[in-house]
């Protein structure tokens, strides 16, 4: 297949693609989404075909404004509302139950549906212009890290879909924030950009998946089916390191063989006796979001390493969104120094 490469103001055509049943990759602040009419049972099948994602594995529906939603779920409930008025357009992205115009490949077969409302104008543009819901993963094979810039969909999708839109860098860098409103007391499933601070103080109470953190345990089955997936990981080995600066370093230069190699913050490059790559200022949790999955990308264009050691992020604010991200990269493979 013959993909197109689209300008940011080529949103008539990219929505023309979509209205027949066709695959897009769009920019989003979060990270570029492989968008689809959510409503063509068969252009979402070429979602998952496109990237190599289980079935099980449902997707999120983008609107393009609020009274959109009412078509797709059986109620806007009072606490949607008043997630929506707090963060949307924004990175969140609400589980509710759906209606029966959602097919069951878009939600892997649950009742419920994800949606989201996105900040960035192109995405809510061809939204707007296709006349329908997008159904959109992030644009990346899956199991590989998300994709941040058109390099990364063209390395990963070219060749596979009908177009991608070319608008640059994504802001936020990670995935939205998943918040479950199926539950007793809300529920965060995925940690992101609008941080689980943010949320308490709309929600009041939110409880926060173990999963967010820790390894599924044998035989679980989770709230949300994409935690069951190996996530976002480059082909070389990653291990987190836990510590402080200077053990990290001591650490690494210790081994310092030259199939290792360091993904660090910008303060330790100078240490390092190992090749290594940055992902954003010690102190600068935004970057490191921004970053992240750039980085992990970089790593895997290092030759001849074998494993890498990745400094651990903070986990307060977006920082917990950078480490679930890195976390799972690793495969929960961390050492506490
Ligand atoms: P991605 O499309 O890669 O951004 O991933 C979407 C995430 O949202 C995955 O982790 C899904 O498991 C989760 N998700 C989507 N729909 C639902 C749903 N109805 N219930 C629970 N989690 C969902
Ligand atoms: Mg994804």
């Amino acid at each position: 297949m013959k993909t197109q490469i689209l300008l940011p103001e080529d949103t008539k055509v990219a929505a023309d693609i979509l209205k027949s049943g066709g695959l897009v990759a769009i920019p989003t602040e979060t990270v570029y989404g492989l968008a689809a009419n959510a409503l063509d049972k068969k252009a979402v099948e070429s979602i998952f075909k496109a990237k190599g994602r289980p079935c099980d594995n449902p997707l999120i529906v983008h609107i393009s404004q609020i009274d959109e939603i009412y078509n797709i779920v059986k109620e806007f409930s009072p606490i949607a509302k008043k997630l929506a008025a707090a963060f949307w357009p924004g990175p969140l992205t609400m589980i509710l139950k759906k209606s029966d115009i959602i097919p069951q490949e878009v939600s892997g077969g649950l009742d419920s549906v994800a949606v989201r409302l996105p900040q960035h104008p192109i995405a809510r543009r061809i939204i707007k212009e296709s006349g329908c819901p997008l159904a959109a993963p992030s644009a990346n094979l899956s199991g590989s890290p998300s994709p941040t810039k058109v390099e990364h969909v063209i390395s990963d999708l070219y060749g596979k879909i009908d177009a991608i839109v070319d608008a640059g860098t994504c802001g936020v860098g990670l995935e939205s924030t998943v918040v479950s409103l199926c539950t007793d007391v809300p529920r965060l499933l995925r940690p992101g950009a609008v941080t689980p601070e943010q949320l308490r103080e709309v929600l009041g109470k939110l409880d926060v998946d173990v999963s967010l953190v820790n390894p599924l345990k044998k035989n679980e089955k989770p709230l949300s089916p994409g935690m069951k997936y190996k996530h976002y990981a480059p082909k070389v080995r990653v291990v987190i390191i836990k510590g402080k600066k200077e053990q990290y370093i001591n650490y690494i230069n210790k081994i310092a063989d030259k199939h290792v190699a360091a993904l660090c913050y910008d303060e330790d490059i100078d240490y390092l006796h190992v090749p290594s790559v940055s992902y954003g200022k010690e102190d600068d949790l935004n970057l490191q979001a921004e970053m992240l999955f750039d980085s992990l990308r970089k790593v895997d264009k290092l030759k001849d390493i074998d494993v890498v050691y990745a400094r651990c992020p903070r986990m307060d604010g977006i920082g917990l969104a950078v480490y679930n991200r890195l976390i799972r990269a690793a495969g929960f493979n961390v050492v506490e120094l």
